[in-house]
């Protein structure tokens, strides 16, 4: 296997740098103290063809496949992790969805202002009572007519606000029957279709997490993804994929974080010489590299099976939650190697110590990832 990067990638990391180094880094500190989902970047991020990664070209995107889709979330979160997040969001999770288990009409209907970022996605499986336990979900769709009717409301949802679409995972059979829910495509404007609370957030401020509401929304049987029933067992799947999303994140928070360590420690002097000096600080960027390259590694055995179109629950799972924890480990290290500094808002540690956490949390927390990869590995 050829760890360097390929052409591909290594222009998606060069395109994402110079674009960063004008958009997304002057404005950073901005957007996370005002909790500002800067949107214009990711219409930006469209014509750069990020926000389409996966998309088949014919349907206007990239064409690429997992490994230039980590590369560019691995690189922009590097630069601010809340835009990797946000792109994930939309790329593999709402669009992802739609290039999965729609029919020729709905991709046709929908991928290409996706892929352009002409639209932004969001997709809501999370409930206020239910989030690991998702199959209890409450939100129902009721059949009437040749149309369903929606009621309920979805909680914590990426572009809950600004999305104009949205992949919705909802009740239309019994309580706790993993065929009893369907995936419906809501557009944004469709009568009994609004957005709730924005949430105030520890991290990943920059990204827009918020309640969708349904109010007796009616929604037509052409924008059921699939089959009714088969909208639980999708989202498992998709999720397969966002979970390689998420631990590219955690990789891009953990070289950004070890980045910001080394150079604070190359540069601050203590006791006359760089603190990289004392065995203490430069044991802790020892372990921070080799947990960067153990992360590197799980990801792309995962990948790799992806690409293959084989099936990586466990291997996805794995990569999800070990480069979660390194990153939450490695961005907490940093802090500590910057001392005092690493404690303001001069230095991008202290965000990477707080965007770092939603990794552990958001699709699928560790505790679930260990109970995925338990039950593939004892069977
Ligand atoms: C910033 C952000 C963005 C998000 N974006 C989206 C989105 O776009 N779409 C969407 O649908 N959701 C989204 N989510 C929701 C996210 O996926 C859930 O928060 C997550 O799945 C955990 O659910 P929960 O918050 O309800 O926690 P809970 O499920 O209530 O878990 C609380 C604690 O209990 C533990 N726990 C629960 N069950 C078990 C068990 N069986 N065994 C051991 N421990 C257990 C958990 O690990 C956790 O530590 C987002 C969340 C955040 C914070």
């Amino acid at each position: 296997m050829d760890f360097d990067y390929n052409e591909n990638q290594q222009m998606i990391a060069d395109m994402v740098q110079t674009f960063g180094k004008k958009n997304i880094t002057p404005f950073v500190r901005q957007w996370d103290d005002n909790q500002i989902f800067p949107v214009e970047v990711f219409k930006k991020l469209g014509e750069l063809g990020l926000m389409g990664v996966l998309v088949p070209t014919k349907y206007g995107g990239s064409g690429f496949s997992y490994t230039e889709y980590v590369t560019a979330i691995e690189q922009l979160s590097i630069l601010d992790p809340s835009i990797g997040l946000s792109m994930a969001a939309h790329n593999s999770l709402c669009t992802g969805h739609i290039l999965q288990f729609g029919n020729e009409d709905q991709k046709k209907r929908w991928l290409p202002k996706l892929a352009s970022a002409q639209w932004i996605g969001a997709w809501g499986l999370t409930e206020h009572n239910t989030g690991s336990d998702a199959i209890g979900m409450r939100t129902t769709a009721v059949k009437d007519g040749a149309d369903w009717i929606i009621n309920g409301a979805k909680n914590f949802i990426t572009h809950g606000i600004s999305g104009d679409i949205a992949v919705v995972i909802v009740r239309t059979g019994d309580k706790g029957d993993s065929h009893g829910m369907t995936a419906f495509v809501i557009e944004k404007g469709t009568s009994g279709f609004t957005s709730g609370k924005k949430e105030d957030k520890l991290g990943m401020r920059a990204s827009e997490t918020a309640e969708l509401v349904f109010d007796n929304c009616r929604v037509s049987e052409e924008d059921i993804l699939g089959k009714v029933g088969d909208g639980f067992v999708q989202s498992m799947k998709v999720l397969d994929g966002g979970r390689i999303s998420i631990a590219a994140l955690g990789l891009g928070i953990a070289k950004g974080a070890y980045q910001t360590a080394l150079q604070y420690s190359r540069e601050r002097h203590q006791f006359g010489k760089p603190i990289s000096r004392f065995q203490a600080i430069s044991f802790k960027l020892a372990d921070m590299a080799t947990q960067i390259e153990a992360s590197e590694l799980l990801i792309y055995n995962a990948v790799n099976l992806k690409n293959n179109g084989k099936k990586m629950t466990k291997e996805g799972s794995m990569a999800k939650y070990y480069s979660s924890e390194v990153a939450v480990k490695v961005s907490t290290d940093a802090v500590q190697v910057l001392g005092g500094y690493g404690y303001t808002k001069d230095f991008p540690a202290e965000r990477y110590y707080r965007d770092s956490k939603l990794c552990t949390i958001g699709e699928g927390t560790s505790e679930i990832q260990k109970l995925v990869i338990s039950k593939q590995i004892i069977k």
